[in-house]
């Protein structure tokens, strides 16, 4: 029995102390026909039932889960005790974005896996509980904080996604002049261009954009560094530091025959198109997508599971190619979930070999060859081999490859001396996410491949705390002519 009848339960032996309280979702037949929100959030009645489950343990094993170390069973108490602009300013203390981590965040591998309800019962739904406060604080007005006074250093972030949102926001608040350079012309990166609407609404990304404007951030919007500007322009132009956030958004392809048939997109393109450009409102936004009634997802990851719950919410069939086994699905198991209700299917062991065109240049059909799983490789997952003669073809319309991403390498280019990894395309960085290159420091996807919004905000947050030190004790006093 799941919980999804709300209540204060009435001690350790109330059975609804042992299960989650369920959030309420739209319907998996409604959803399917609409872009809204899929989860609706907790009722301030179903938080306080759910916050009531945690045990407020002294030494919270979940705050060890949490990337950026949210002081956990402290925000809890304060929704048992209905304090919850205390709460939110708890949370806001190490993480910026609430919101959004409330909503996206792999909660069921970070806090949620560390919860001591969890070893017995399900763990406390911490994610769920974050994602109240702050929509509570949106609703009822963002507490900007105080800045610390100037200190004359002007610092530049490139990158307007989790990892540059967040780093600005701290090197403001520690008194720096901040310059937010972001080559699109929306901010937030991957929140606004790639996790589609009904899984973070817009609107909440540009709140969260508008915080880290109102603590003084100047947002420059459609400035690509590396073609407007590049890095060593910028420290002689009076940049006392930089910090590069540029994130992981060039598309990786499977390089087999036909690939470059029409119908066939990469993750990146059709995300852009669909959430960006709003294609799925065509004609009333201008930008097309042509979408077939078959499509098939290669991939397991997020990236893949937005493309098919986009595809179906565009009409479509869809199904999943994976070439391991369900089990090794990365995607986060919410969204499997959701995308499953919603009418995916998935072909699992099964990869794909060549793709078959029509005589107008469309894709028709996939040749795919069955697979097995066999050792642990290097990357930590089990292995796949092709099984020999095990070729079969899968009719379709439209493909979308989403196996991965590698960052841009615009910067790396263009910024002479930057060491980088020559086979994953990242910036190299200390833990601290400094480079090689003195006052230039890197964090996010840009180091470390794809990963998740919480990690790259660690990352942001790191490294502003490091930049600042370099500020304030040794480093750039750079002049316009140069140091
Ligand atoms: P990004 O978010 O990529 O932001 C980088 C920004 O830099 C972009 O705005 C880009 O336009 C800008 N930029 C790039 N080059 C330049 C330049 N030269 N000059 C100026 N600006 C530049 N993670 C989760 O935790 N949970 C999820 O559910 C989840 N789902 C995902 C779904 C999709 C479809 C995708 C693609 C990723 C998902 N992720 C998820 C991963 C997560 O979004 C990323 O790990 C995270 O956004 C990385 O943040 P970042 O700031 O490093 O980079
Ligand atoms: Fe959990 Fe993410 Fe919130 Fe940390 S930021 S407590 S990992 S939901
Ligand atoms: Fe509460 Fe679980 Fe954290 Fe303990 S581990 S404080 S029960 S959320």
């Amino acid at each position: 029995m799941r919980r999804d009848e709300p209540g204060k339960a009435q001690g350790k032996d109330d059975p609804k102390m042992h299960m989650t309280v369920v959030m309420p979702k739209q319907d998996p037949k409604v959803r399917v026909k609409n872009f809204e929100e899929v989860a609706l959030g907790y009722t301030e009645e179903l938080a306080l039932a759910e916050a009531d489950r945690c045990l407020q343990c002294k030494n919270p094993p979940c705050r060890k889960g949490c990337p950026v170390d949210v002081p956990i069973p402290q925000f809890i108490d304060c929704i048992r005790q209905g304090k919850y602009a205390e709460g939110i300013a708890v949370i806001k203390s190490k993480n910026a974005l609430p919101a959004i981590c409330g909503r996206v965040c792999p909660q069921e591998d970070q806090c949620q896996a560390k919860c001591v309800r969890g070893r017995k019962d399900d763990p406390v739904s911490i994610g769920r509980l974050e994602r109240f406060l702050a929509d509570w604080e949106l609703e009822h007005g963002v507490q900007v904080p105080e800045r610390a006074p100037p200190t004359g250093k002007r610092v530049a972030v490139i990158g307007a996604g989790p990892a540059g949102l967040t780093a600005a926001a701290e090197l403001a608040k520690l008194g720096h002049e901040v310059t937010l350079f972001e080559a699109l012309h929306v901010g937030g990166g991957v929140l606004s261009y790639g996790i589609p609407e009904f899984r973070l609404p817009k609107s909440i990304v540009q709140k969260e954009i508008d915080y880290v404007q109102s603590l003084g951030v100047d947002l420059r919007l459609g400035y690509m560094i590396g073609r407007i500007h590049t890095i060593p322009e910028l420290l002689k132009d009076g940049y006392n530091a930089i910090f590069i956030g540029t994130g992981a958004g060039l598309p990786q392809w499977l390089g087999i025959p036909g690939e470059n048939l029409g119908g066939i997109y990469s993750a990146n393109e059709y995300l852009i198109r669909v959430n960006l450009m709003k294609a799925y409102d065509f004609p009333e936004h201008d930008t097309p997508i042509r979408v077939g009634k078959h499509v098939v997802v290669i991939g397991g990851g997020n990236v893949a599971m937005d493309c098919a719950r986009i595809s179906m919410r565009l009409g479509s069939t869809v199904c999943l190619n994976y070439r391991r086994s369900r089990n090794e699905l990365p995607a986060r198991k919410e969204e499997i979930e959701n995308a499953e209700e919603e009418g995916m299917t998935c072909r699992f062991l099964s990869a794909p070999a060549e793709f078959h065109g029509d005589e107008k240049g469309w894709v028709r059909s996939i040749r795919n060859v069955c697979m097995e799983l066999c050792e642990v490789d290097a990357s930590g997952r089990q292995a796949v081999k092709p099984i020999a003669s095990s070729d079969f073809e899968m009719p379709v319309d439209t493909v979308i490859v989403a196996i991965g991403q590698m960052p841009n390498p615009i910067i790396q280019h263009t910024t002479d001396g930057l060491v980088t990894d020559p086979r994953r395309g990242t910036i190299s960085v200390d833990d601290d996410g400094r480079t090689n290159v003195e006052g230039v420091y890197a964090g996010g996807d840009v180091s470390t491949g794809s990963a998740t919004v919480i990690s790259a905000m660690g990352a942001g947050k790191r490294a502003a705390l490091s930049m600042h030190e370099y500020l304030m004790n040794q480093g750039g006093d750079r002049t316009s002519n140069g140091n």
